[in-house]
This record gives C-alpha cells, structure tokens and sequence, in this order.
C-alpha cells in the first residue's frame, strides 16, 4: 500500500495559533483557563488541551474567573458584551482571515446592500459575523437558496472562511444573471482553499481516500464530500481506532488528507498503522 500524504495537513494557521495562544496562558500559571467553546471542533485535541487545563465553557457566564480565550470563529456581540459586564477577562484568538468576511460585510452594509453570506447556518463563524451586521444577511449555502428579492437591489457576497469556491462562484455567477447591481469577494480562507484543492487533485489519483478530522467540524466534512464527489471509496475518520472499520481491499495507493483542526498527533498515529499494515 502506498500512502500519499497531503502537504496542507495538520491544523490551519488559526488554529496552530490559537492553541499556542492557549498553552501559552498555561506556561504563564494562569489558573482558570476557558475557552468559550471548544479550541477546535476535534474532540480529541480538545480532550488532550483539557489535560492542560484549557476547559470549554458552554455559556460565556460560566467563564468568570481567570482568562477566556475567544477562539478562531470569533464571539458574537451580545457574548461581547455580556462578557464585559461580567468583567470576563478575554483573550483574543480569533484568526486573522474570520475577520475578513466582517469587514466586507460591514462595508457592504454601508452601501446599504443586502448581503449574501455562502455559509452554514448555525456555524459559530456565521452566527458571530451575522451578531455584528447592521444591514440585511441572509445565509445561503448553494444556489438554490438565493432570495428572491427586487432586481434592482444592490447585493454584496461574501463567504464563511471554510466554504468551497466551487459553490461560490456558481451562485455569483445566478447572482449576477438576477441582480445587475451585485459585488461579491471570496472570502475563504487559503488554507481552505490549497486543502480543497489539494484533496480534489489526489482523489483522482487514488484508491481509496482518508480524510481525517472531527465529525463536528464542517470544514472536515466539507472536505469529505469534496473528496468523495470523485472517489467514492473515501472515508471520514476521527482518530487511528476507526482504520479497523475501512476496508482497504485492493486499495494500492491510499490518500490521506485532513480538516483544518486535525492535530499532527492524530494523523501521525494513523501514518503509523497504515505504515505496519503496508510492509
Ligand atoms: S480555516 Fe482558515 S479562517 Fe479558519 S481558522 Fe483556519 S486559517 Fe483561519
């Protein structure tokens, strides 16, 4: 069995910073660390960060004490603020790149267009983008959920950080064909981008596809419908025990790709045990 191995794998600049950020807090002795949900949407970075004393806190108002971190998907206004009347201590671990979807939607706002958002409803990056707008958002995730709106109402388009551009410019390109007035700027991050692409080229080239990651974590499974769009042998694994469940019957060439918050920990172990089972 040969093992072709992603060169974008392992955690995502947002996340590699934010856990540095975190252990940081933890050399420096704080007591309390939170983090206002989990690090990352891996269950098992998160278990071993917990280890650390690095603990995910459900409501902002179980954080009171110590330092929170605020993670890569950002906060939303109303935990802002409510953070600040509890005089939450927060650390800021938002990446870089969430926060360029909020800026072209406030940008867009001020040219009082309606903003269409390609995302996930639900997502901690879309509700905390969609708590600081102060125009009209509507969430869409494929071209079939454009609104139907005047055609002669300016439309601005931005995307959650993890989307594919795929699906992004098909729906600026149906924008476009109803609404004259419409400025879109793909905001997907580029490590999103090299992994999909990345993903999408190695499919085609072998047997049998692993993609490694979260089931929590969108952009993981984003990547696993990408991936099994063209190779239908791909599984969606969280940690090396589930490699006991995949076939690998006449699969001579094995990709390996993995989500944006996928630890080197997890896919090193998984390296290893397809490593003893191709000698
Ligand atoms: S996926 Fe992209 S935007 Fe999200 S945390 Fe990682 S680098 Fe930042």
């Amino acid at each position: 069995m040969k093992i072709i191995k992603a060169k974008q794998s392992g955690f995502c600049y947002g996340v590699k910073r934010a856990t540095r950020i975190a252990l940081e807090l933890e050399t420096q002795g704080i007591s309390r660390i939170n983090t206002l949900g989990p690090l990352m949407h891996n269950p098992q970075e998160v278990a071993r960060l917990a280890a650390h004393g690095i603990i995910p806190r459900d409501k902002i108002e179980d954080c009171v004490g110590g330092k929170t971190i605020i993670r890569t998907h950002g906060i939303t206004r109303q935990e802002l603020e409510r953070a600040e009347s509890l005089g939450i201590n927060l650390v800021d671990a938002i990446c870089p790149y969430v926060k360029v979807p909020k800026n072209h939607i406030d940008q867009f706002c001020t040219q009082g267009r309606a903003i269409f958002l390609v995302g996930d409803q639900g997502h901690p990056e879309v509700v905390a983008l969609l708590s600081f707008a102060k125009g009209e958002v509507f969430v869409i995730s494929d071209p079939t959920q454009i609104p139907q709106l005047d055609s002669a109402r300016a439309i601005g388009i931005v995307a959650q950080t993890t989307q594919s551009r795929e699906v992004f410019d098909e729906i600026v390109t149906k924008c476009r064909l109803q609404y004259a007035d419409t400025k879109a700027v793909f905001t997907v991050c580029e490590d999103t981008e090299k992994r999909q692409n990345e993903g999408r080229e190695m499919a085609g080239k072998v047997d049998l596809m692993l993609v490694v990651g979260g089931r929590n974590s969108a952009n993981t499974c984003r990547l696993t419908d990408i991936c099994r769009s063209i190779q239908p042998r791909t599984h969606h694994i969280e940690c090396v025990a589930e490699l006991e469940l995949v076939s690998f019957k006449a699969a001579g060439r094995v990709g390996l790709v993995s989500g944006a918050s996928t630890p080197d920990w997890i896919i090193g172990e998984i390296e290893q045990w397809l490593e003893s089972k191709s000698g």
